[in-house]
């Protein structure tokens, strides 16, 4: 498929470089924050870093950029690990940024000596008062006037804890009059005495993203450097730092972040649900989290395909979660052993069946010629859905209904004879007869019915807990919804089937497999499972709501 798509903004611009000779060849990173865990805007990043390596024979690092030790957590890192692999990449190196504090803090000092940063004691708020105003010219402090001696003196004091938390910032010196606010003489260090999950107590002062971020691709010879819009300002610092500093040249592009409909997609605002149980951990099969969509059965196949199609933007926009699911739906189709589960049960007695059991077959899965088949039992006293019965039918019902025959898949034909009711009129049971000769593969009926009902057989049947997700928010646009995006949770989100019944194999199955259980969706096991209790998430649902807006073009 990719054979055939013309090439997005930066394969163009990857292309137009190896061409020129600028690089042998190219480097990417995919640089995590390790605060939270990746959610599928990371996996958009993922995917185009690791992607365009892969297509051009160069290389990704996976960095984590770890320069802020008060929100960071080795826990973050495990995982984040984790779902790349998971995602199908490979990282040329594993590198921290906090392996390069002595390196940047000896850039740092060197852009003292250099007399383009000094030290800065005014508080935060001063800080921010003498920036001015996009329209209006921030002003330089006294602090600017310092001479690079006494500088040198202050930026080496701040490292070895001679000052609190804020007393002291180092700043470089650009242009306080830059319609770039970032420019205006931008803090590149400032003071924590705080422990950091790598590096302990060693370091009380920690590089700012911005001069981190840029030293750190220079140090790794990154070529290209892909980042999200909201560092289209941020650029013009970046190449600063590296154009003083005299380091490997760097450079940075931009695209548009994945935004999608009925989620939110940032890690405060995971952590935020998370932290006030609002869902349960962060791989809640709900959250818009790698290791939530896994746990809820998406292939990463799936996930890479929604990548590819969504393509790379420069400006952004809300992309419909229905795309996703539809990806989901495409390779589950493919992957998935067909089985069959009834979530609210009705018992249907087939009154001339004498037999005490029969070992029939079903095919696992038709989309797949080597799919084989499996067993299922089938015997007097079966089980159906509660409402592929009518008592009295609708106009067009072709399920089971008083006089009305239906075929049970991969079974035979019965036809419905009686109803059975308790003394509140409520029905207990249905009673039907089979047609022998109807049997699916060996059906010299003649007969012809309009409906295919899954069932179970009620002795072998084995219990199952469903639990069936639906969007977590409901509105379309959470992030830019007014107040509280928390207000906007979906309280439906979860609903939970406690007692279905499911065909024995269910319980011989692995776990990770994928399942669709025919008329009900796909569903794979959730690790909740125990040998008491098989417990599956449902992935998505069968039907495609959205096939008319996301057919292939
Ligand atoms: P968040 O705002 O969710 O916390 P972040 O940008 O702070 O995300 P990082 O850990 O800093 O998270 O991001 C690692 C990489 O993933 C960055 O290069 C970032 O641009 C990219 N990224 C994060 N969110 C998205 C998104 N929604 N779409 C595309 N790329 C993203
Ligand atoms: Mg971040």
């Amino acid at each position: 498929m990719s054979e055939e798509k013309s090439l997005n903004f930066i394969e163009e611009i990857v292309e137009a470089d190896l061409a020129a000779g600028k690089y042998p060849s190219i480097t990417t990173r995919f640089p995590p924050e390790p605060n939270g865990y990746l959610h599928i805007g990371h996996a958009k990043s993922i995917c185009l870093n690791f992607g365009l390596a892969k297509k051009y024979g160069g290389k990704t690092n996976l960095r984590f950029d770890d320069t802020n030790p008060v929100t960071e957590d080795t826990e973050y890192v495990e995982s984040i690990k984790n779902d790349v692999k998971w995602l199908g990449f490979e990282w040329a190196a594993e590198l921290y940024a906090s392996d390069y504090f002595e390196q940047l803090y000896a850039f740092a000092m060197q852009l003292v000596e250099k007399g383009l940063a000094y030290v800065d004691d005014s508080t935060s708020e001063e800080i921010a008062a003498q920036k001015g105003t996009p329209t209006q010219s921030g002003t330089r402090n006294k602090y600017a006037d310092r001479t690079v001696a006494e500088n040198v003196q202050l930026f080496a004091d701040m490292k070895s804890g001679k000052y609190a938390d804020g007393e002291k910032v180092l700043r470089v010196k650009i242009d306080m009059a830059s319609p770039n606010m970032l420019l205006r003489d931008p803090i590149i260090y400032r003071i924590k005495h705080a422990h950091h999950h790598r590096t302990g107590d060693k370091w009380c002062v920690y590089p700012m993203y911005d001069f981190a971020h840029g030293q750190s691709d220079s140090i790794e010879k990154i070529t290209h450097s892909i980042c999200t819009l909201e560092f289209v300002p941020h650029r013009p610092l970046y190449d600063w730092c590296i154009d003083q500093l005299g380091t490997f040249p760097s450079k940075q592009y931009e695209f548009a972040r994945l935004n999608m409909t009925y989620t939110v997609m940032s890690k405060r605002k995971l952590l935020q649900l998370v932290n006030e149980n609002m869902v349960n951990g962060w791989d809640d099969p709900r959250m818009s989290t790698i290791s939530g969509m896994r746990r809820r059965g998406y292939p990463a196949a799936s996930i890479r395909e929604f990548c590819d199609r969504i393509g790379i933007a420069k400006r952004d926009n809300l992309i419909d979660v229905g795309l996703l699911e539809f990806c989901v739906r495409e390779e589950l189709n493919k992957i998935a052993l067909r089985r069959m589960v009834v979530f609210d049960p009705l018992k249907v007695v087939i009154t001339n069946y004498d037999k005490v059991e029969e070992i029939l077959t079903s095919e696992n899965n038709p989309e797949d010629e080597h799919g084989g088949v499996r067993e299922i039992p089938f015997s007097k006293e079966l089980y159906i859905e509660r409402d592929d019965f009518m008592e009295v039918p609708a106009k067009k019902y072709f399920r089971l209904a008083p006089g009305q025959m239906v075929r049970l898949k991969s079974a035979y034909i019965i036809k419905c004879d009686d109803v059975v009711k308790d003394a509140d009129g409520n029905i207990t049971e249905v009673h039907c007869s089979y047609i022998p000769e109807s049997r699916s593969g060996a059906d010299t009926s003649g007969i012809n019915v309009k409906g295919t009902l899954h069932w179970v057989s009620a002795q072998h049947a084995i219990n199952a807990e469903i639990r069936l997700y639906d969007r977590l928010f409901n509105v379309e646009d959470v992030a830019n919804a007014e107040g509280d995006f928390k207000s906007y949770i979906n309280p439906n989100s979860l609903q939970i089937v406690h007692n279905a019944f499911a065909e024995p194999q269910l319980a011989k199955d692995e776990h990770q497999q994928p399942f669709q259980f025919l008329r009900k969706g796909y569903f794979v096991l959730d690790r909740d499972t125990n040998t008491n209790q098989l417990v599956f998430n449902r992935t998505v649902t069968l039907k495609d709501a959205w096939a008319k807006e996301v057919k292939k073009s």
